[in-house]
């Protein structure tokens, strides 16, 4: 049934596809397992298709040793498997919409032609940004976005015996290459003009990667953007630029690497008069038809709905750009299916610690205006008695009337990648912290805890829902006047012998119930220990003695990060 109702309607439909990479290579091969009579047509500007740009970091610093590796189909397979005519080199340089023809340039000769279609998929992908700040053109400076990149800025190194590199740009692409540059032997400095790396993370949590890069070597400038590159003066040595901050400090460079963020490509589009949306990405509806019902756009090159505030919002990444191009293949060919939006799901390696978030952050849901309560836990990777357990910092946001799901990240040196996915699978299926509560999830020992960090989640955020656990955040502490708010330390006095939040009350909690008559009963009493959780347990003493007390969410762990990686 489904097939005859497929067949009838793609019958030698002749789809052009600009694009050959991640939604390219997607719409492409899905529209072929859909259907075999249609003439599927593949443009790809640079010399590769579906190529692993996620990878590229990785041959830079030799994890991946072949630049092969990287070439996950090539023109002849993807003709082998698919019958797609994959034209590489080949620009679409016009959209004719009025006649259903795209112009094409092939680029080693300069042809110029048309091509028919009665469908197309603009996958154009997004171009690194590169602001007009002086001398951001030096020789010596690259970005990250293709092979040819990676190999111009394996060149340089070599040639130029590059030791020192700046890379510019705390985002994942950044990070990832400074882990990499690292690794491959140079000294390595991190410039990015926000107070925190990776924005996707809330600052607390960004601040783990901070002390992360600076444990592992990398200088790190925060809150300080790049003025201008300039040639070395005097007794500078810089084999690429001198890169100078706002600040005024000067930091020579023999390797220049720009991550400062993509903007979709959307020239072609434009061209064409489809509609743009007010962030630059093409506008598409829930089956990615652009504003001519012959055109789709899938990927980094469109704008999406984010699926918790429902707000248009630019994500470029690659499971989103695969999943829209299988998406807008089975509309094209008679399969309606919709496009749910992105919750930004994404990980990081950045040396021995691992960061993932999913859904939206704190500071993205009160732009969107959007009520919602954080918890911060550090459960054990897996039960802390088997050998090898670690801490993973988690934040969790939920709705406070309805307890829904909002988003979550997590950072962890083991098990961040399984908590963080299954996050993500709760998000999508609109569940609520309760929910959470009650995933029954793989356990033994090695693996995980019978309480996993997951259950853990729900069953705190489910006490501060009951009105079990009023919360304090970690950035009240340096708002708190002592005269109505009292932080109370229940740690053992080893602990706090490491360090402690000034001004703070020391009570050990085996101790609680006998001293608690040195509380003042006439301020309110933020508790906490390492993590949350003894300090909960005081929490309850204390309110059942008549105490107005709240639980520093996330403890010291988290305030001592925050105030002390920023
Ligand atoms: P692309 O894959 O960029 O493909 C667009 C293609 O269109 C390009 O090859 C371009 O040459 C071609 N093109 C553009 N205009 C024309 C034209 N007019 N004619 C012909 N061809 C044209 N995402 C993750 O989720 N996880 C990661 O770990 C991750 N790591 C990354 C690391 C790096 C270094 C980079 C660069 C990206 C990474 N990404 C990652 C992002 C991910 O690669 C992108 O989101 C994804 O590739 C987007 O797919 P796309 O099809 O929209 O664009």
């Amino acid at each position: 049934m489904v097939e005859s109702r497929l067949m009838k309607n793609v019958c030698a439909k002749r789809l052009v596809v600009v694009g050959g990479v991640a939604g390219g290579a997607s719409a492409a091969a899905r529209a072929r397992r859909l259907c075999e009579n249609c003439e599927i047509t593949v443009f790809e500007r640079g010399p590769h298709v579906s190529f692993a740009n996620c990878g590229l970091p990785y041959f830079v610093g030799g994890e991946i040793a072949e630049p092969d590796r990287l070439l996950v189909q090539t023109p002849e397979s993807l003709h082998a498997r698919f019958n797609l005519d994959v034209r590489v080199r080949t620009e679409v340089i016009a959209i004719d919409r009025a006649r259903r023809q795209v112009k094409v340039c092939e680029l080693s000769s300069g042809r110029e032609y048309e091509q028919p279609y009665d469908a197309l998929v603009l996958s154009t992908g997004a171009t690194p940004l590169v602001p007009p700040i002086p001398g951001i053109d030096r020789p010596g400076h690259f970005v990250v976005r293709n092979i040819p990149d990676v190999e111009g800025i394996m060149a340089w190194i070599k040639d130029c015996r590059a030791c020192r590199a700046v890379v510019v740009g705390g985002g994942y692409i950044g990070l990832e290459m400074a882990e990499q540059l690292k690794r491959r032997g140079l000294t390595v400095t991190v410039v990015e003009a926000l107070p925190q790396v990776m924005s996707p993370l809330d600052p607390e949590m960004a601040a783990w990667l901070h002390g992360e890069l600076r444990a592992n070597g990398i200088e790190l400038h925060l809150g300080d953007a790049v003025a201008a590159f300039e040639p070395p003066v005097a007794d500078e040595s810089a084999r690429a630029s001198v890169v100078i901050l706002k600040s005024g400090k000067r930091l020579p460079a023999d390797l220049v690497v720009l991550g400062l963020g993509v903007r979709p490509e959307t020239g072609l589009a434009k061209s064409a008069g489809l509609e743009i949306g007010a962030l630059g990405g093409i506008r598409v509806n829930e089956h990615l038809q652009t504003s001519d019902p012959n055109i789709r756009a899938v990927g980094d090159a469109i704008e999406v709905r984010n699926a918790v505030t429902g707000a248009w919002s630019l994500v470029p990444l690659a499971g989103p750009a695969n999943r829209q191009g299988r998406i807008a293949a089975e509309n094209l060919l008679g399969r309606p299916s919709r496009y749910e939006g992105t919750w930004g799901t994404a990980i990081l390696r950045l040396f021995g610690l691992t960061a993932g978030c999913t859904g939206a952050n704190e500071k993205c849901l009160r732009q969107a205006g959007m009520p919602c309560q954080a918890i911060h836990l550090h459960p054990n990777s897996h039960a802390g008695y088997y050998p090898g357990a670690e801490p993973i910092a988690m934040k969790v946001l939920f709705a406070p009337d309805t307890g829904k799901l909002l988003g979550a990240q997590a950072l962890g040196r083991d098990g961040v990648d399984k908590r963080i996915d299954v996050l993500a699978t709760a998000l999508k299926a609109a569940m609520t912290v309760h929910d959470l509560a009650q995933l029954e999830l793989a356990y033994a020992p090695p693996y995980g805890s019978a309480k996993d960090p997951v259950n853990l989640a729900g069953m705190i955020a489910s006490n501060v829902l009951a009105g079990d656990m009023p919360l304090a955040q970690w950035h009240e502490i340096a708002q708190f006047n002592p005269d109505i708010t009292v932080v109370l330390d229940v740690r053992n006095p080893d602990e706090r012998a490491k360090g402690f939040i000034p001004g703070s009350v020391h009570i050990p909690l085996p101790q609680l119930r006998a001293r608690c008559g040195e509380l003042p009963r006439d301020r309110e009493i933020v508790v906490h220990c390492l993590s949350g959780q003894r300090s909960y347990y005081a929490c309850r003493i204390l309110a059942q003695k008549g105490f107005r007390v709240r639980n520093l969410t996330g403890s010291y762990r988290t305030w001592k990060t925050a105030v002390g990686e920023q």
